[in-house]
């Protein structure tokens, strides 16, 4: 890995003008979303859970991925338009520009808190190449600055012809402005934030109501545009997001969101991470315009996904022809989808829904996602990466070095660095506590530093401990998050829910005493007047729960999930007993008993229980004996080989899969 690292950062540097300056006053934006996130910079993660995978992002994953695209040719393709070198296109996808880009925004990320003068270096080289392939005019798109109009069949014969099919086009481009706006806030350089801005005054002299009236194929220059808005404080970006949404629509397609005008659509329809993209751009633009019409809708929307088409892990997705929705109840288990990228687009947008209306069911899908279908896309190591996340598996899944399409790893790249950004939120007067893990945090409250120390096993103990130590004493009110999972809520709605409710409820001391208090709307609401020193201590109680589906999801009939804090299990291969999974069935009735292994999987909490193995005899008959049943988290399977795996566990015979039991008969021949 050394060697390799070594290989990446040791380019030597062109010599090349930067057009570096300090940071420069930039107007600021007025309104926007109610409640303010605390920003990643200001929370230092220093726990055994996420800290380990913030540095491995940083130490492995970042310089694979960047290895990665210089062995496939994307960085190469830069080069090549930016006239250094000769030669075709040389990856395969046009949306091959956005990879480059999202690891670099994750590098700047990652650079805020682990400060890596060589990565920071490389990255200019980057900059550097994608400013020569930039044409004259702003206009970036490698593939056609290289090979010209029609050489794919996906880009047009002109510029923007396709871009609302499959030319990728103004995906490429909202995937650079954000990378441009972290690089710019991570390092005070606009020599990327230039490039940027060129860019997107092309985009917006081609693109409007009298010009060209079109929308992207694939959201996110929304996104991208609306961060532009806000680091730059002109109105033209903010508009340009606005026109390419009420743009879409009617008479579009399905799978990109087009069918209707997104005011007008109210359940998830076509590719998830398309979706979920264009719900967080609305979110982010109606925050900014005050448009309701847009919150109506992205709501209905958010209860057509929560209600009937998530699965338990928070992923979405069903089907992969479509890489997306499918019918309500429809969430196939071995064949779920739950790519990568949309788990990490599906916390973007809870996260807006929240931070514009501070409901907590909210933050329960961005937990549920964060600790789930999210962070099983990548590998202990921080070198494998799953695409789709599917809930059960013969054994045929396995997470890969790479992909041609490379999507899933590069976000992986630029989210991990950003999860203690997700940890707390604020308004005047008031601190939200939204998820818990180890941390050092400092909250600019009215005219002061809140310096908030948060002490915590999380997610594999809820006991949590938080010290407030603002500058004065000063009266504000502490929003302490009550998980819907401690709440006997998995999730809003009724598509899952507990077999039976957990009785025991969370307990509060402040100062040592304990303390009654009421549940607002999910919240623990802390008022009084803190000084130096005050000590918080919340207790989440954390049995075994076990969930079920709603009954019309039929793959997870006569089925049971585990489920312990925010986290929820799978039985896999080697901790069973002949290991295999698809034979078994779970006894209800059993104890459920759960101790830490700090050996296993870099240190992980498991649960036990009994049930039946059932398996063929030689005369066809069948068999069963007791057996001890060994469950580990969900994230963290696939992580010892290929092999059987279930989050769904038989709790009827009828579930238990025939298909297993000829495996057993030809073992036993
Ligand atoms: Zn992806």
């Amino acid at each position: 890995m050394k060697k390799r690292m070594q290989n990446i950062f040791g380019i030597i540097l062109p010599v090349m003008i930067i057009w570096i300056t300090a940071c420069s006053e930039m107007p600021k934006t007025t309104g926007d979303y109610p409640i303010q996130p605390v920003p990643f910079t200001s929370v230092a993660v220093k726990d055994k859970f996420w800290a380990p995978r913030i540095k491995r992002n940083h130490e492995v994953t970042i310089p694979i991925a960047f290895e990665q695209s210089e062995v496939t040719g994307r960085v190469k393709n830069f080069k090549i338009a930016g006239g250094l070198e000769e030669g075709e296109f040389c990856s395969i996808y046009p949306f091959d520009d956005s990879d480059v880009f999202k690891i670099i925004e994750g590098a700047s990320y990652s650079l805020q808190t682990l400060p890596d003068p060589k990565l920071e270096a490389y990255l200019d080289t980057l900059i550097y190449y994608i400013g020569l392939a930039q044409e004259e005019d702003g206009y970036l798109f490698t593939i056609r600055n290289i090979m010209g109009d029609d050489s794919h069949p996906w880009i047009g014969s002109k510029r923007w012809e396709k871009t609302h099919i499959l030319s990728h086009e103004l995906y490429n481009l909202g995937h650079m402005y954000e990378a441009a706006v972290a690089h710019y806030q991570a390092t005070g350089k606009r020599n990327f934030l230039h490039i940027a801005l060129k860019s997107a005054d092309l985009v917006d002299r081609e693109f409007g109501w009298d010009k060209i009236e079109n929308y992207p194929g694939h959201q996110e220059i929304e996104i991208g545009l609306v961060k532009l808005y806000r680091l730059t404080g002109e109105q033209k970006y903010l508009d340009l997001a606005k026109f390419f949404l009420d743009v879409r629509g009617p008479g579009g397609e399905e799978y990109n969101q087009a069918h209707k005008k997104v005011t007008e659509q109210d359940s998830a329809v076509g590719h998830a991470v398309r979706a979920a993209y264009m719900y967080s751009g609305i979110a982010d633009v109606a925050a900014l315009t005050n448009d309701k019409a847009y919150v109506d809708a992205i709501s209905r929307i958010w209860e057509d996904i929560v209600y009937r088409k998530i699965y338990i892990t928070g992923g979405i997705g069903a089907t992969g022809g479509n890489e997306g929705f499918a019918e309500p109840y429809r969430l196939p288990n071995m064949s779920a989808y739950c790519e990568t990228c949309s788990s990490i687009a599906n916390i973007f947008w809870n996260h807006r829904m929240f931070l514009h209306q501070g409901d907590v069911k909210y933050l329960d899908i961005l937990e549920r996602t964060l600790y789930n279908g999210m962070i099983s896309g990548v590998s202990l190591s921080g070198d494998r990466f799953f695409y789709p996340n599917p809930l059960a598996s013969y054994g045929q899944h396995e997470r890969q070095e790479w992909f041609g399409c490379a999507c899933c790893p590069s976000n992986i790249t630029r989210f991990i660095p950003s999860i203690p950004g997700y940890i707390y939120a604020k308004t005047a007067g008031r601190i939200y506590v939204n998820l818990y893990t180890e941390n050092d945090a400092e909250v600019e409250m009215n005219d002061q530093t809140v310096r908030i120390q948060m002490k915590t096993d999380y997610p594999w103990d809820g006991k949590i401990s938080l010290t407030i130590n603002p500058e004065q004493p000063e009266r504000f009110t502490f929003f302490l998050r009550i998980p819907g999972w401690a709440r006997n809520q998995p999730v809003s709605g009724d598509l899952y829910y507990y077999m039976q409710d957990v009785e025991e409820k969370p307990q509060l001391q402040v100062n040592g005493k304990n303390t009654n208090y009421k549940l607002n709307e999910g919240y623990i609401r802390l008022n009084r007047k803190w000084k130096a020193g005050d000590q918080v201590e919340l207790i989440l109680p954390m049995p075994v729960t076990k969930v079920l589906a709603h009954e019309k999801v039929e793959d997870d009939q006569d089925r049971f999930a585990l489920q312990r804090g925010p986290l929820v299990y799978c039985l896999e291969w080697p901790d069973q007993e002949g290991g295999k999974v698809f034979n078994l069935m779970a006894d209800t009735e059993a104890s459920f008993t759960t101790e830490f292994n700090p050996g296993l999987l870099q240190g992980v909490q498991v649960i036990k229980t009994t049930g039946i193995s059932y398996s063929k005899t030689l005369e066809n008959g069948l068999e069963s004996k007791p057996v001890k049943i060994t469950a580990i988290p969900y994230h963290v399977w696939a992580n010892r080989g290929q092999g059987e795996m279930t989050v769904w566990i038989p709790m009827e015979e009828k579930a238990v899969r025939p298909f297993s039991f000829q495996v057993n008969s030809a073992a036993i021949n």
